[in-house]
């Protein structure tokens, strides 16, 4: 099966500004950022999306919310506040079709989102 864009960003194939990565997973800055952070944070596995994520996956999971929060820290954002963001599906807007979290800060974000 052919590699999404994000397990080619996470294998070295395409690169990327990389923040953080481990033996589960790699967060690096958006292309196109909508805040003045914006990194995703995507597992090595190549789940589509929430959706299709599973039982065996809790752990991962968990891993993913964990370091989430680290690299809020890291970027300096623990004090003002962020969001955790893992848009699911069409309607939601995801347009990369491997799990990812986009972790947003460095200004007040709306409520609710568009
Ligand atoms: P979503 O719309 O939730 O699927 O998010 C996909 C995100 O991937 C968007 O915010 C894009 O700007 C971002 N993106 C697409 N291609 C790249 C790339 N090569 N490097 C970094 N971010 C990317």
């Amino acid at each position: 099966m052919e590699k999404t864009l994000f397990e080619k960003i996470a294998d070295g194939e395409i690169p990327a500004d990389i923040v953080y990565q481990d033996a589960q997973c790699v967060a690096f800055r958006d292309i196109a950022p909508v805040a003045p952070q914006h990194v995703l944070l995507v597992p090595r596995k190549p789940i589509p999306s929430l959706s299709g994520a599973v039982g065996e996956d809790a752990e991962l999971l968990g891993h993913l919310m964990l370091t989430a929060a680290q690299i809020a820290e890291h970027l300096g954002l623990k004090e003002q506040g962020y969001r955790v963001v893992a848009n699911t599906g069409s309607a939601a807007g995801q347009t990369v079709p491997h799990l990812h979290f986009h972790i947003l800060g460095g200004r007040t974000l709306e409520w609710p989102p568009g």
